[in-house]
Parts: C-alpha cells; structure tokens; sequence
C-alpha cells in the first residue's frame, strides 16, 4: 500500500499550535521534489517550511543551491502550500532576491561571527533564525544576536544546532542544555536542529523529542523523499515516513511537558508566532 494511504493526516495538534515545527529539504533542488516534501510535511503537521537556495558547503566542488533559479519554485510552492519558509542568506547581497520569497532570514553556523552580514538583517524588519556557531561559547551566541537586535530587528530566534567535540560517531554534538540557559538568558526563542546537530537520521527523531521535553520553541528538521539521492545533507534527512512517525510523539511530549511554569516560553512562542504567521 502506498505510504501516503496508511498514514492519517495529523494536523491540526493543539500541542502543536505554539510550537514551531519547520521541516523540508537541505536545499531545494527541483520544483517536483520541493513541492511534494512541502506538500507532505504539511500535511502532517510542519508550520512551516525549510530549503536552502544558497548554500554553504565545505566544499566547492558539491552542490551549491540552485540560487536565483530556486525562486519561481518557492513562489510557487508557497502559494500552493501556504506556509511560511525559511532560507539562508549567506551574504548580504542577496537580501532584496530573497525577500521576494524569505519569511525568515537563516544564518548559518559558518556565518555567526559575520557581523556585517548580521548589521545589515538587523535592519530588516523580519525574523531572523540565528544559528550557533560551530565552535561558538553560548555567550558569544548571545553576543552575536546583539548585533542584530542593536540595529533595531528584535525578532531574532536562536538555533542550537551541534558544535565541535572530540566525538566523531555524530556529526556534531547537540548541546540541549542551551535551550533553557538561551531561553532564560535571552527571552528570545530557542529553537534546535538535530538534523545537522547529529548528522544521523536514526537519531534526529529522539534529539526532536528530547528538545521539545528541553523546553525548545521548536525544531527545525531536514526531510528527503529519497535521502539516498538527496543533493546535500542525505544521510540526515528524514523520509516522509519518518517524519511521520516523529511527529505525533513530539505532540505528546509537547502535551506532557507544557504548564504554567513555562512563562519565559510562553511568552516567547507568542512572540515567535507573531513574527512567523
Ligand atoms: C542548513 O540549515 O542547511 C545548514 C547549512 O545549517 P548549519 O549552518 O547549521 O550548518
Ligand atoms: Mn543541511
């Protein structure tokens, strides 16, 4: 039976409502395969959605995001999809293209300590998803989001999403505590990515579980129809399928963990939702 038969359609989950669950592809690659991943992921809950246009790869003999080319795919997308979307803007040259289609500005890890490139989003008068540096303390994460908020966009939402360790066995080490020392440091949203925070696929579903019982305002995941083709970022994408079995445990996490004390959070979510919806 095709997958997509055997699985019901989960949204709209309360738990979900004020937590932020952006998913889609490592880079956007075709129209064909950004639309089913939009398609699929929103169906089963996402609020929204993911897909690198520029990327930032380690090497430059890989794929690089299909750059200007991704923006009628996106447009057409969104409007089919309805949800809002997240890129990355790598260098502040691009902002008027991609603010033709970008709800939320992500910097990447690579680009935390860019901080003409953090003034410039500053100026803007949208989210920005600030992502930790590789080897950045978490206060001098914290020091980076200033640059962008003392330009006067207060909308910064923070990203834990692995640094550098001694352990090879993932791709990087995720470091939950940051989530409420962020939350209670800041007041902003701190959201996580196990995705590039393992690497591994089998383990981003659990690291999306334990940031939601962390505390997290959200997650941030990388799905794939076929990970095994995937032009970046495969062997952390999760399948549709995956994804679909992930989500409505995160929703009792969500239920199991959510109450009164939460009041840094919740203020924050509000904020969140406000910026993203
Ligand atoms: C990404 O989100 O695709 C990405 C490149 O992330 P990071 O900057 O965290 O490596
Ligand atoms: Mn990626």
């Amino acid at each position: 039976m095709p997958y997509s038969e055997v699985t019901p359609r989960i949204s709209p989950q309360p738990a979900l409502r004020r937590f932020s669950l952006i998913a889609g592809p490592c880079s956007i690659e075709s129209f064909e395969i950004f639309h089913k991943v939009a398609t699929e992921v929103k169906r089963l809950g996402a609020t929204a959605l993911r897909g690198g246009i520029f990327k930032m790869r380690t090497r430059s003999d890989t794929f690089q995001g299909l750059g200007p080319e991704a923006l009628s795919i996106v447009q057409h997308v969104k409007k089919d999809v309805g949800l809002p979307f997240v890129s990355e803007i790598t260098d502040p040259r691009q902002i008027d293209l991609l603010a033709e289609v970008v709800d939320v500005f992500q910097v990447g890890a690579r680009n935390m300590h860019n901080y003409e490139l953090l003034k410039e989003l500053g100026k803007l008068r949208r989210p920005i998803l600030l992502k930790r540096g590789l080897a950045a303390y978490l206060d001098e994460f914290l020091a980076a989001s200033e640059y962008i908020m003392k330009e006067g966009n207060n909308q910064v939402i923070l990203c834990e999403r692995g640094i550098r360790t001694f352990e090879t066995a993932t791709r990087n080490t995720l470091d939950l505590s940051a989530v409420p020392y962020l939350q209670k440091r800041s007041g902003l949203p701190v959201i996580v990515d196990p995705s590039h925070g393992t690497g591994v696929r089998d383990l981003v579903s659990p690291m999306c579980w334990a940031a939601a019982a962390a505390g997290a305002d959200g997650v941030m995941v990388e799905v794939h129809p076929e990970p095994s083709k995937a032009l970046s970022d495969g062997a952390q994408a999760l399948t549709f399928e995956d994804f679909a079995q992930m989500v409505p445990r995160l929703a009792k996490v969500l239920e199991a963990v959510e109450g009164p004390t939460f009041e840094i959070q919740e203020h924050a979510r509000r904020k969140m939702s406000q910026w993203i919806n």
